[in-house]
């Protein structure tokens, strides 16, 4: 199913233009228009779906098989070392497309980009209370 006003759904339906790298019956990947790195790739499935919650888990396994293949294709194309798959979730982790999809984003030693600040714990108490507090809420 896709959506009326879902900008993704609208690229995969062609209503608006991309450049196409990819496309099975599952699967629809493209060039992001504000890449971080030339070659940059979304990779979406063409059922709408809003995040990583919401999919369809073989849905997803069919994203994650054209991720393996869309993404050495992008290293060769591109002379890259290696890639980061981006995958974000709402708002405040910067998702502004509420259609889920991976971002593939070729990589070179010092290219300078950076994906997070790294912080830390206060104490190893504080982290292994973390974990048991994730570990309660799993289902
Ligand atoms: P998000 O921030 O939701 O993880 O990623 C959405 C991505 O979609 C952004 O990196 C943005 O550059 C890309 N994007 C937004 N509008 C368009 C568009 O019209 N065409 C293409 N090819 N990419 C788009
Ligand atoms: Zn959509």
């Amino acid at each position: 199913m896709q959506e009326k006003d879902c900008l993704f759904c609208k690229i995969i339906r062609g209503e608006i233009p991309s450049a196409k790298v990819y496309e099975d019956e599952h699967v629809y990947a493209f060039l992001d228009i504000a890449p971080g790195f030339p070659g940059h790739c979304l990779v979406v499935p063409k059922n709408h779906c809003r995040n990583i919650l919401d999919i369809d888990p073989k849905e997803a396994e069919h994203v994650v098989r054209a991720v393996q293949k869309i993404a050495p294709a992008v290293i060769k194309a591109t002379g890259a070392e290696g890639f980061n798959v981006v995958q974000n979730n709402e708002e405040a982790a910067g998702q502004t497309v509420f259609h889920v999809h991976f971002h593939i984003i070729p990589r070179k030693k010092g290219d300078g980009m950076n994906l997070w600040t790294p912080s830390s714990y206060d104490s190893m108490e504080k982290m292994a209370e973390t974990a048991q507090k994730i570990q309660a809420e799993i289902r």
